[in-house]
């Protein structure tokens, strides 16, 4: 297997494929030397190379774990090298605008399946990859009708090798689905934090009176922004659409506040409160 982006997903790939047994040998690939270090340093790989071509040669997997506006390029430099019939996917957090963009690149005997493992943390880079990020997570699977059902069973095993349920979504449900649950809690994390920064109150920063609330509610804002602007551009439309439902619920709660309404206020939290129950459990 080849890993293109030894990051956080990829060196997690890495450190467990390689612990379990899962393929022969993982070769990484990507930009910065220091980073690849680190992820042969911490046994991710066996071997790296800053040759798309040469990290790729004979390769049977190609596993994309670059941010999503990298992995057209990636795919290009390394397809030529791969095995001829090498199985290529990508971990990608949209999947319409990979499978637009990689998808034409793999013909037959290749083959390509679309992937979004649905664990991750903030943080970024070999340094923070751990064998278990996958375990009893949810891998979703995004097959079109181009997709071979032999390449889609084995990458459904490597997934469920590496302690995920495996799950199969349209390209497009997806995307709806993980803009509301994922990327729109992105955008308002950042935004909580940018609402704050702009106001100084008395001269005092009120990030340095925070507590727990704050942090929990905008852990998501220590994220990679490169990896978080190829995602939010990708899924632009629909993206959008939650932003915009998100304002409507914003309101609602505002214009409770501004009328001083303490028992629409109240019936609000509850029924939200009993709403996020239903967030999946970890
Ligand atoms: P990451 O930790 O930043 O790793 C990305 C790696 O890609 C880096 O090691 C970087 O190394 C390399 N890279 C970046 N641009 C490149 C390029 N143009 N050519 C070659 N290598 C490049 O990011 P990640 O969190 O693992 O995310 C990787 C992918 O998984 C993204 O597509 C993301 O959407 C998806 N994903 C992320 C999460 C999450 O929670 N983080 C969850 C599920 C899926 P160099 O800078 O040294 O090249």
């Amino acid at each position: 297997m080849v890993i293109a982006g030894v990051g956080l997903i990829g060196g997690s790939l890495g450190l467990v494929a390689r612990r379990r047994g899962l393929v022969g040998e993982v070769v990484g690939f990507g930009r910065g030397e220091e980073n690849l270090k680190v992820a042969l340093e911490r046994g991710a790989v066996d071997r790296y190379s800053l040759d798309p071509a040469k990290a790729a040669e004979n390769a049977d997997l190609v596993m994309l774990a670059v941010p999503v506006g990298a992995m057209r390029d990636v795919a290009k430099a390394m397809l030529a090298h791969a095995a001829r019939d090498a199985i290529v996917i990508d971990a990608g957090s949209v999947k319409q605008a990979v499978i637009a963009t990689v998808e034409p690149l793999v013909t037959p005997p290749r083959a390509f399946v679309g992937c979004h493992p649905i664990a991750g943390t903030e943080h970024s880079g070999a340094a923070h990859a751990f064998p278990e990020l996958f375990e009893g997570h949810r891998c979703i699977l995004t097959p079109t009708e181009r997709t071979d059902p032999d390449a889609m069973a084995r990458v459904r095993r490597l997934w469920e090798g590496v302690g995920m349920t495996v799950d199969v979504l349209t390209p497009d449900l997806h995307d709806r689905l993980l803009a509301l649950v994922s990327h729109l809690p992105h955008v308002v994390a950042w935004a909580l934090i940018g609402a704050i920064e702009r106001e100084k109150v008395e001269g005092r920063d009120p990030l340095s009176y925070s507590g727990g609330g704050l942090r929990d509610t905008t852990r998501i804002a220590s994220s990679d922004p490169r990896m978080w602007r190829d995602v939010f551009l990708a899924n632009q439309p629909e993206l959008v659409r939650c932003l915009d439902a998100f304002e409507a619920a914003l309101r609602r709660l505002r214009e409770l506040i501004e009328r001083g309404d303490g028992d629409g206020i109240e019936a609000e939290l509850s029924r939200l409160r009993a709403v996020r129950t239903r967030l999946a459990a970890p």
